[in-house]
């Protein structure tokens, strides 16, 4: 693949948590990064921050559960950098553990629309730009432990990062050699996402972590590591893996 210096990088959900901390591996090991959020301030901000450190970056407001804002997004990547060599699905949204006989049929939709058919939607309008040239298109999701077992969300946050592995794997078989796709599945990681249950029910996130090896819960940024290693050619023999990145969450 273009090596990660010198590649275009789509991070969607770039505004907050593992995005935000993906664009700022990325911009400091040299990419150029389009970063892709609903959150218009938190666009600017990371945008910001990044042309401060002497990086590169773009925001594009954009839904990945919406058509045409996905295609704006590519389109948007391809005038200002001329291609797209990694995309990295990430935004995603918790459905607040909500087991089945309680999760409406509005929840359901939202959190399948954002956290599968977003994944879905952005990674077919991006193909022909991840897919032109000689080199190989990669494609990192972010799944969860969620996505390999029970526990980790409700009922349909859970059948959504399942869906995710399972679209990571077909991507694999379907487009391999030509993209290189694979997911990542974090444990607890202190985000946007998780920053209250940590503040209202410490008792509780304490016990969860505990139990792992880890014995706390993760920084973004030790995520973020795993993705621009999955993006550099040191992962060049990985594809349709589904890398976990948890303490230790799933060893039983
Ligand atoms: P976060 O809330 O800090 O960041 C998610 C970002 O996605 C936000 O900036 C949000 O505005 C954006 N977003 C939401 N809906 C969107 C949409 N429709 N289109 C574009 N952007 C949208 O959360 P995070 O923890 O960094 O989550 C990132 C990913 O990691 C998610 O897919 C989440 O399911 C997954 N994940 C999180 C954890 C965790 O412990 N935090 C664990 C496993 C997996």
């Amino acid at each position: 693949m273009v090596s990660v210096a010198d590649s275009i990088v789509v991070v969607t959900g770039g505004a907050s948590g593992m995005g935000r901390s993906m664009t700022h591996e990325f911009a400091d090991k040299g990419a150029s990064v389009v970063v892709v959020d609903v959150d218009e301030d938190g666009l600017e901000e990371v945008t910001s921050e990044i042309s401060d450190n002497g990086g590169e970056a773009i925001g594009v407001v954009g839904d990945v559960s919406d058509h045409d804002s996905v295609k704006n997004i590519v389109e948007q990547a391809t005038d200002e950098y001329g291609t797209i060599d990694v995309l990295c699905n990430n935004a995603g949204i918790l459905d607040d553990y909500t087991p089945a006989g309680e999760t409406s049929e509005e929840l359901w939709d939202r959190v399948i629309d954002i956290n599968l058919k977003g994944v879905f939607l952005l990674t077919k309008a991006a193909l022909p730009a991840l897919t032109e040239g000689d080199e190989e298109g990669v494609v990192i999701n972010t799944a969860s432990v969620a996505g390999k077992v029970a526990g980790g969300g409700g009922a349909a946050y859970t059948s959504s990062k399942h869906g995710v592995i399972g679209f990571t794997k077909q991507l694999s078989h379907d487009y391999g050699p030509d993209i290189r796709a694979n997911a990542i599945c974090p444990g607890f990681i202190k985000t946007g996402m998780t920053e209250d249950m940590i503040e209202e029910t410490p008792d509780e996130i304490n016990d969860i972590v505990q139990s792992t090896p880890a014995e706390r819960y993760a920084d973004p940024e030790e995520v973020a590591q795993v993705v621009t290693f999955l993006a550099s050619d040191d992962a060049s023999f990985m594809h349709g893996t589904a890398v976990d990145v948890d303490g230790g969450w799933l060893v039983d």
